[in-house]
């Protein structure tokens, strides 16, 4: 790239701002500044153009108006490497701009200091986030700083590139500000949204806020149509989502002609799972699948919810049915309070985000595939147990790890037997979560029974615990360095196993 020429340059904070310039200035980069930011440079004694001399007007409004023209934005986002764009710029006397060093009205800090409602809106930054996305998008020939913590890394780069920068260095300057202008309109959002009336009543506790943004390039529960019911709440909305995505797992799963399927959640935990011939006896058997819990669960079902399913939920409290449809018959039966939303089984695909402090966490969803699946011991599995084996990891899967699922079939009916998860071992999960589960439903036969690991087994004694239980059949991941020992225990206790290749941890 070309050297830098002329900078623009428009901060709140001005922390850095004239080391950083008077290393431009000691380059012959004209320095072009906004009011406050070109005040500050003069008393240093810089050279400043005032941004005025390029918008060809003053500020305007209080401020509102400083930089936003036609001109700046042209100079930041015309395309130096197209020969008409450069052209039509020279026809318009248009100047390129090859550094931004903006950064925002501090409106984060505004709402920390519980400043007004006015206060708030006037501290919403219009011009800065403008400069800032036109700059980005044109990283190709331009630099953006929207942190005065990149200034030394960008002042190695311009003192070592003979006062250029390189393509990696504008590269990950642009995708920081687009991370940047996203949490500033994510915050102006939440504030907006709470501000409307719109907001949950309350976040996990009732001391907590919390509002749920929707995002629009997406489908899926965030815009679930609400039919009747109590509002719906912080940690409804995170059950519903584990119920949901459970659900589209299972009907993704059975292909074309799925079987009614049926899922239950206890505290963004599948507790039942079902499909079988009849939505009522999916219903049925997830329900039982940890009747205990069901109680104030979340229901999702991959069917239309008609008036006798609707007579199911009787004499049971839950707190959400979810699925695709409910006959008006059905809605009558329902509960008053019972909150009942109608939703897509195949949504298109959207990316996971997770809140750490201070940021987020971006991932693709846990996508299923089971064509790597192989049997690793002497004892074969039979292709009718593979497709128990297939519901059992899918099972697992949506359990938080570490997490053990067992599961049985009867016919094409399959049904989550009992399940450990949420455990800190492996081995707690059999051991104790569901040894006691079996017992407390009386089941002492597991012939026929798969079980399922969402990831390898680290030695053999869940192996041996397992097929003390009656357990035949295994299906893990594998991967672990321990695996020739884990199959010899096996093969030794005459359990077949399926190894799968991929592992599917949920934290
Ligand atoms: P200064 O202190 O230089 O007068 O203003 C700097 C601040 O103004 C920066 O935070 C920058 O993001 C913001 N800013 C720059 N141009 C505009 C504009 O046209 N409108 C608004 N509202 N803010 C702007």
């Amino acid at each position: 790239m070309n050297p830098i020429r002329r900078a623009l340059l428009s901060v709140s904070d001005k922390t850095g701002l004239l080391e950083l310039a008077k290393n431009l200035a000691a380059q012959n980069v004209e320095l072009i500044a906004s009011g406050g930011t070109a005040k500050a440079l003069t008393e240093a004694g810089l050279k400043v153009t005032a941004v005025e001399t390029l918008s060809g007007k003053g500020e305007a409004f209080n401020g509102r108006m400083k930089t936003i023209s036609f001109e700046i934005a042209s100079s930041l986002l015309f395309r130096r490497q197209d020969e008409n764009d450069v052209r039509q710029a020279a026809e318009l006397g248009i100047e390129p701009i090859d550094l931004v060093v903006v950064n925002l009205y501090p409106f984060h800090a505004t709402l920390q200091k519980q400043a007004g409602f006015e206060e708030c809106i006037e501290n919403i930054d219009i011009g800065g986030p403008t400069l800032l996305r036109a700059g980005a998008k044109n990283f190709h020939s331009v630099t953006v700083l929207c942190d005065p913590s990149q200034y030394s890394e960008f002042l190695k780069e311009f003192n070592g590139n003979n006062g250029s920068t390189t393509w990696e260095f504008r590269q990950k300057c642009a995708a920081a500000v687009y991370t940047m202008t996203a949490f500033y309109d994510m915050a102006i959002a939440g504030f907006l949204t709470q501000n409307s009336g719109a907001a949950l009543r309350y976040g996990e506790n009732p001391h907590q806020k919390a509002v749920v943004l929707k995002d629009p390039f997406a489908d899926g529960l965030a815009h679930a149509k609400s039919l009747q019911g109590k509002e719906m709440s912080y940690n409804n909305y995170l059950d519903a989502d584990f119920a949901l995505k459970t659900l589209q797992d299972v009907h993704r799963w059975q292909g074309e002609k799925a079987l009614p399927a049926a899922v239950v959640v206890k505290h963004n935990t599948p507790c039942g799972m079902a499909v079988a011939e009849t939505p009522l006896r999916a219903l049925e058997k997830a329900w039982k699948g940890d009747e205990k819990s069901s109680f104030g669960g979340i229901i999702a079902l991959n069917v239309p919810v008609t008036e006798d399913i609707a007579a199911f939920f009787a004499e049971k409290f839950v707190e959400v049915i979810l699925a695709p449809s409910f006959t008006e018959g059905a809605r009558e039966k329902l509960k008053k309070n019972c909150r009942v939303m109608e939703v897509s089984l195949k949504p298109n695909p959207s990316m996971q985000v997770r809140s750490i402090e201070g940021g987020l966490l971006l991932q693709d969803a846990d996508g299923f595939d089971l064509s790597h699946m192989k049997t690793v011991t002497q004892k074969q599995v039979s292709p009718e147990q593979q497709r128990l084996a297939a519901f059992a990891m899918l099972a697992v899967k949506n359990l938080k790890s570490n997490a053990i699922a067992l599961c049985r079939q009867d016919g094409p009916e399959f049904e989550l037997l009992t399940m450990g998860s949420g455990q800190t071992n492996r081995i707690d999960c059999i051991e104790k979560l569901i040894t006691s589960r079996l017992a407390d439903k009386g089941i002492t036969d597991l012939t026929g029974v798969v079980l399922a690991s969402d990831a390898f087994f680290p030695f053999a004694d869940s192996i041996q615990v397992s097929a003390k239980l009656g357990v035949q059949t295994i299906i893990q991941p594998g991967g672990s360095v321990k695996d020739p020992e884990v199959i010899a225990e096996a093969d030794r206790l005459g359990v077949s196993m399926i190894f799968t290749g991929r592992r599917h941890f949920l934290h």
